[in-house]
């Protein structure tokens, strides 16, 4: 029988691989402009985690983790998400000691236990930064720049951020008691999803994708109305540094995030052109965490983009014109002449490619499909004479060159 790979999970094969890692320097350049450097932690951490963290009562935990025991009867998850395991990886190498201020960026697979769809799969991609120690509000909106300047880098300019405050411990829980309130008496009306939620996750019933949801929500009391002072600053400001930073957005008080350890700023970025699955990116601020999870008090903001979603809004841009050089070598002693012209070629940064051996007429047929510019000639004759035909693909215009003068003129 095939084997084949599991279900919600595929393979990243070329020529989109080149695409994504286009895309992942892209993110390396501008996240290390802003002082972002990159930390990889392992994928599978202690169920726990999790648990403590994103929370027992969201939907990752309550559904979506690939949870496992290990051969010791540890219960293992692979991770559902970026946050959790760089705020453990902060407390555990006490990186706070070091420096009050971490920037970290990370890049890799994510796994949650979804009904594989459009924009959905059980395997996907993050891009996140996390940004801990720094509680101003202009840590949220350098974050937002930041990703905004990495979208248009992109040539995205048709993505939406929609940003809110979801309160903190000192505003939050008078909100929670509101919204539990004006859910009592129309509880029987919601979707199962949302009966089973309203006591011990309230909010995540404004979540809920179903209309009918959305319509009994629709005049629901919204969190804003609640925002004790504090919070109400930190989100002024912020509001005010991203017009200052020509960032745009829409507020939206609807927005409550999936996690639980989010406070004041959340966010999401959204793209119409995805269709029903339509974040493409998503962060907010979750002072506490680290302090949640056995650190100190550090406060901490940060995003994650879906990679796969960020690359359906893409157009595959053409690779640029090639600068590939195709040796085409008749015979073993050509192929040891050329071999050193062809390591110093690369050791120069040049792409070199080959056939391995076959008629010169199959050797050209390879150069065609590598897309090569030039294609380097060498059989019995050029050896016996010290010099290689050198032919540019494009005009067909052909060229002698001394072997000794091959990587000079192979480079201009
Ligand atoms: P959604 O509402 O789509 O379920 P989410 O709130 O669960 O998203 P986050 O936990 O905020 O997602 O993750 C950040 C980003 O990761 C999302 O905006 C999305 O682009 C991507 N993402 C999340 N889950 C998946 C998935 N199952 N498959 C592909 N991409 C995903
Ligand atoms: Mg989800």
């Amino acid at each position: 029988m095939k084997i084949t790979a599991i279900k919600g999970m595929s393979d990243l094969l070329p020529p989109q691989s080149t695409h994504w890692e286009r895309v992942e320097s892209k993110a390396r350049e501008i996240f290390k402009t802003y002082g972002f450097q990159e930390i990889r932690t392992p994928i599978v951490e202690p169920t726990e985690l999790f648990v403590r963290s994103v929370g027992e009562t969201s939907a990752i935990v309550e559904k979506e983790m690939y949870t496992f025991e290990d051969r010791k009867g540890t219960s293992l998850t692979l991770r559902p998400e970026g946050t959790a395991s760089v705020v453990r990886a902060y407390i555990e190498a006490a990186l706070y000691y070091k420096d009050p201020v971490a920037k970290l960026a990370y890049f890799g697979p994510m796994f949650r236990y979804e009904q594989p769809q459009k924009g959905r799969s059980r395997q996907f991609f993050q891009i996140g930064a996390e940004l801990l120690g720094v509680q101003e509000p202009m840590a949220d909106a350098e974050l937002l720049i930041m990703l905004e300047q990495f979208f248009s880098s992109l040539g995205i300019t048709d993505t939406r951020l929609e940003i809110n405050s979801l309160g903190c411990k000192a505003c939050r829980p008078k909100y929670l008691e509101a919204i539990q309130k004006f859910l009592k008496g129309k509880l029987s009306k919601f979707c199962a999803d949302c009966q089973k939620r309203s006591d011990r996750n309230p909010l995540r019933v404004l979540d809920c994708k179903k209309e009918e949801c959305r319509t009994l929500t629709a005049d629901a009391p919204m969190i804003n109305d609640f925002w004790c002072e504090a919070c109400h600053q930190h989100y002024r400001e912020v509001r005010g540094l991203l017009l200052a930073g020509h960032v745009k957005f829409k507020e939206n008080p609807r927005i409550v995030r999936g996690l639980d350890y989010y406070c004041r700023t959340a966010f999401e970025i959204l793209c119409d052109r995805l269709g029903s699955q339509n974040a493409v990116g998503a962060g907010g601020r979750y002072d506490g965490l680290v302090k949640d999870l056995g650190g100190p008090d550090v406060p901490g903001v940060g995003f994650a983009v879906g990679m796969e979603r960020l690359m359906m809004l893409i157009p595959d841009i053409e690779e640029r014109t090639s600068d590939i050089v195709f040796f085409a070598l008749l015979g073993s002693e050509a192929q040891q002449k050329m071999l050193s012209v062809m390591q110093e070629l690369r050791a120069k940064g040049k792409q070199v490619e080959c056939a391995y051996g076959g008629s010169l007429k199959s050797q050209f047929r390879r150069a065609d499909k590598s897309g090569a510019a030039q294609v380097v000639v060498v059989g019995e004759n050029e050896v016996q004479k010290g010099t290689a035909v050198v032919k540019k693909m494009s005009s067909g215009e052909q060229r002698e060159v001394l072997f000794g003068r091959l990587v000079e003129e192979l480079t201009v």
